[in-house]
């Protein structure tokens, strides 16, 4: 409900609802860490990741990116749920791994929560454009029913994150695809 997403926020999530194991797991992780910080004195850091994708994705993975890349070099249609109106921040993998290494080399008694993702927002349907665009694939475009509690948007506030760790993400969305598509390229 809150956008961008700062740490500070609670978050508003269904606990039993189709993405519930996942988004409570999360949460479950975060208490567990917390307690065990506090009661047990466990050096702890905290990290929110949002969305990421790079080469050695599984294929079958079933993420937007790897779904949309694995489709379009097969120039089979590309699965859309819902509008495609609702928005993603795509982070590439190796943005997301210095971002885990400064947080774990961050000063004692920083223990987060700290997002780490890539603040440049965009839509489901302008994703499908660019895989189409990148890989010169001839797959069309389909819309299929929007799951169960799929956020509309998703947008990580890092400003902690340049502060604490003085890291930003450095690879852009086009970069970061062609990278990944030159990998399901050597596996499929
Ligand atoms: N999505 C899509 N087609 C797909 C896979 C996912 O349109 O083949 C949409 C999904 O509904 C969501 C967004 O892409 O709105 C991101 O989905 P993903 O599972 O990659 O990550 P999420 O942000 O939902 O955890």
């Amino acid at each position: 409900l809150v956008h961008p997403q700062q740490e500070t926020y609670w978050g508003h999530v269904n606990p039993i609802g189709d993405r519930a194991c996942y988004d409570e797991g999360k949460r479950s992780a975060e208490t567990l860490f917390v307690n065990y910080h506090k009661q047990n004195k466990v050096n702890i850091k905290i990290i929110r990741i949002f969305n990421t994708y790079g080469p050695k994705m599984h294929p079958n993975d079933g993420r937007v990116v790897s779904n949309f890349i694995v489709q379009a070099l097969q120039n089979h249609d590309i699965t859309v749920y819902g509008k495609g109106n609702q928005t993603r921040s795509f982070q590439y993998v190796d943005d997301l791994v210095e971002g885990m290494v400064r947080l774990m080399n961050s000063r004692d008694g920083f223990t987060g929560p700290v997002n780490v993702g890539n603040p440049n927002e965009f839509t489901i349907l302008e994703l499908a454009e660019k895989v189409i665009e990148l890989t010169g694939s001839k797959s069309k475009i389909i819309y299929k029913p929007l799951p169960s509690d799929d956020p509309m948007q998703r947008q990580p506030d890092i400003s902690l994150a340049k502060k604490e760790l003085d890291w930003a993400p450095k690879v852009q969305l086009e970069e970061g695809l062609i990278k990944t598509i030159d990998f399901f390229k050597k596996i499929i």
